[in-house]
């Protein structure tokens, strides 16, 4: 159980950033215009669900047979990440993350990183270490801000330098074991400019061979850059992965830039990214707002995390 869910739980009321997502579960709808963009999605994201689904409670399959699903559910589940363990029906303001679309369930826990120790390079999906424990890979377009976050997340400066080396000579997949219990994996990252054709199709299919063959990957945190408009190889990728069922969350890097000399704010250039993608999606995969200079959505990711690892881990 984690101690610092009370806590976490006074904090997230009424501090939701962007997107009003606020007043979304204030009854009665009608709904916000803000919202609309995240509505009407036609494909299924099994955002954490599809490891080992079988053996989960279902809570909401048996509240529904009792009673129709209410507006307000039906629109909670649509544009909410709402985890195992929660019926939509239940979702209050006060337990969604704040600058995110993450509901927090039972499942969360423990969040905290005490210990992390780099475990292992690897050149092929096959060469990974073998072994039960899940894990989350961080994926993004290079210069996204993906060693500041994960330097971030562990707080280590001594991995920074150990990422930064590695990342740019040679494309590997990097694990670092955390609290000895699950793993955090670091990616190549994507759409180097001055990349050949060859380099691209090599990342893809290295890449892609990971993806679609570690049974361990509880979820892709796909980093998306909120201090620059939509780019076409993040929609791509966002695209690729929801066509393969492969759970992601998008995690929104340098949400800090809030007052950009030009062009637009972060957060309008998440919901221009959310209204692109929104097509794919009967329910939106999960996201949040981040920054590396302020540690904005540091702990709420973490928490997150912890309710996917934790279920998976059931
Ligand atoms: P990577 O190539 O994806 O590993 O990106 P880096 O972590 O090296 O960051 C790329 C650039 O973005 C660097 O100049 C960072 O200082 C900057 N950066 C990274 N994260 C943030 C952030 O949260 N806010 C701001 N303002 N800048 C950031």
């Amino acid at each position: 159980v984690n101690q610092s869910f009370p806590i976490k739980k006074m904090l997230l009321r009424n501090r939701l950033l962007s997107l009003n997502l606020t007043s979304f579960l204030s009854p009665p709808s009608p709904l916000p215009k803000s919202a609309s963009f995240l509505f009407s999605f036609n494909k299924t994201i099994a955002h954490s669900t599809h490891k080992r689904p079988e053996s989960k409670p279902d809570v909401s399959a048996s509240r529904a047979a009792k009673q129709p699903m209410s507006e307000r559910a039906r629109f909670a589940k649509t544009v909410l990440f709402v985890p195992p363990g929660v019926d939509p029906e239940d979702v209050t303001d006060e337990m969604i993350l704040p600058g995110s679309n993450i509901v927090v369930g039972p499942y969360a826990g423990h969040s905290q990183i005490k210990e992390v120790e780099f475990v292992k390079s690897s050149g092929r999906a096959k060469d990974c270490p073998k072994d039960d424990r899940p894990e989350f890979a961080i994926l993004g377009r290079s210069n996204v801000g993906k060693s500041s976050l994960i330097n971030a997340l562990v707080r280590k400066k001594k991995l920074l330098l150990l990422l930064r080396n590695q990342v740019g000579k040679t494309q590997l997949i990097n694990h670092f074991l955390v609290n000895k219990s699950w793993y955090i994996v670091d990616l190549p990252g994507y759409g180097f400019a001055r990349a050949s054709d060859a380099a691209r199709t090599d990342w893809s299919s290295f890449t892609k061979g990971y993806f679609l063959n570690r049974d361990t990957l509880v979820a892709v945190l796909l980093l998306i850059d909120a201090s620059v408009p939509p780019q076409r190889i993040d929609l791509d990728c966002a695209n690729w992965l929801g066509r393969n069922n492969i759970p992601m969350t998008f995690v929104f890097t340098k949400c800090d830039k809030l007052k950009a000399s030009k062009g637009k704010r972060p957060d309008e250039n998440i919901r221009d990214f959310q209204e692109l993608i929104r097509e794919n999606y009967k329910q939106h995969p999960a996201w949040i707002m981040t920054s590396s200079v302020t540690g904005l959505g540091r702990d709420e990711l973490l928490l997150h995390l912890s309710q996917l690892r934790n279920y998976w881990d059931q």
